[in-house]
């Protein structure tokens, strides 16, 4: 072999070596390009700028028909991660604060992380910062409390499809061509006959407040478990997971494609399908005919977020077949310790805003119980959101034996 050769043998060798090296250490830079705001969990209208490595700045968008109100920080990063931190400056509009709550990030979309605000709403409600940890794969995603897709509630609802006491109702779609889904959990034997089982209506009209969806996928796992099959025998149980379910892909943390905030959607006065929020109205006349169905709703639940432990407020309608509410405040204190769920307390109130929420709507036009189910923004794991919702429907089949 000739000098020329070998030189050009150890220059291709040493090329291939710093290669290797740089590609283990995690050299590889972020660029903007890595960024993707149009997947499952997506941003729209939100724009990233790298300012220098590993540090960029994001700006977010809006809702639809709704300048002030900001999308929610979704994103994905779709490669190129593996080895780098990251810095995100986050800017956008003020209404509903971008920064009120942490959110999660994760390789897999199933295990999730917490990462919390540098400075917080109430300091910055429109400009703040989140630091990540160094990446160990490449594949990243981001978005608000713990986050599940419109993808992944079909996918959680396909799942349990086949048991036995599942039923799944497809009612309509939403103005994006999603569909839009009711689950019925009950019995498919025992001795009470359907007319005269408890009948539960849970439901999320929130799209973006995704520990309420949790705490409701833990409602349906204890359902479906051993744990629930005596409560499944005397009760009915409907559940409506996403009621926009055109949201997370775009961010929208409270509305549908109109932007009509969609827990001020109800129509106490009866639906409408020329006025009302497209997919209000279909569940709203859905709801209707349960109605006036043999098996009417005796206790409907909304399921959203605020700050701290999860915070049941009753708007309660005395039943000569169960005790005092107090009953089930005492049931389900002595189940959950006061750090996740806070004591069962009454609302008997009118909300400012009059009947329009899908908690105190239905309880106005139907006369029955309805809880709106608060609280559990500072819930930072799936697994104490679902533990939340599990105590509270086994203290709801304590209750209503
Ligand atoms: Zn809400």
């Amino acid at each position: 072999m000739n000098t020329k050769v070998s030189f050009i043998w150890i220059l291709g060798f040493a090329v291939l070596i710093l290669f290797g090296l740089s590609a283990c250490s995690g050299e590889k830079e972020l660029s903007e390009s890595d960024f993707n705001f149009d997947g499952p969990l997506g941003s729209e209208g939100a724009v990233v700028e790298k300012l220098e490595k590993n540090l960029f700045k994001v700006t977010l968008g809006h809702a639809p028909n709704q300048p002030e109100w900001n999308n929610k920080l979704n994103f994905e990063i779709t490669g190129n991660a593996k080895g780098n931190d990251l810095t995100l400056i986050v800017e956008g509009p003020p209404r509903y604060a971008m920064n009120e709550y942490f959110y999660s990030w994760s390789h897999d979309m199933e295990n999730w992380n917490p990462v919390h605000w540098n400075a917080g709403y109430r300091v910055s409600p429109e400009r703040d910062t989140l630091v990540f940890p160094v990446f160990q794969q490449d594949r990243v995603y981001v978005g608000h409390q713990v986050p599940i897709s419109y993808e992944q509630v079909e996918k959680f609802i396909s799942d349990i499809e086949p048991h036995e006491d599942v039923e799944v109702h497809t009612l309509g779609k939403s103005l994006g061509g999603r569909n839009l889904y009711r689950v019925v959990i009950t019995g498919s034997s025992g001795d009470v006959p359907l007319k005269d089982r408890w009948v539960h209506y849970f439901s999320n009209s929130h799209p973006g407040e995704h520990n309420a969806q949790w705490r409701m996928i833990g409602k349906i796992e204890w359902l479906l478990n051993d744990e629930g099959s005596e409560f499944r025998k005397r009760s009915i149980n409907h559940f409506v997971l996403m009621m926009s379910p055109d949201a997370p892909s775009n961010g929208w943390y409270r509305v549908n494609a109109q932007g009509i905030d969609m827990n001020r959607s109800y129509f106490p006065e009866g639906s409408d399908k020329e006025k009302q929020a497209h997919e209000a109205y279909i569940f709203q006349r859905d709801l209707e005919e349960l109605m006036e169905s043999e098996s009417p709703v005796t206790t409907l639940w909304g399921h959203h977020t605020w700050g701290g432990p999860v915070e049941p407020l009753l708007y309660f309608v005395e039943d000569d077949r169960v005790g005092p509410w107090t009953e089930w405040r005492d049931i389900l204190l002595a189940l959950a310790p006061e750090t996740l769920i806070k004591p069962l307390d009454t609302r008997e109130r009118e909300p400012g805003y009059g009947a329009i929420s899908w908690e105190y709507g239905p309880h106005a036009q139907f006369g029955i119980t309805a809880i709106l189910c608060e609280g559990g923004g500072a819930i930072y794991t799936k697994e104490e959101n679902k533990l939340s919702g599990r105590l509270l429907i086994e203290s709801l089949a304590e209750f209503y034996k």
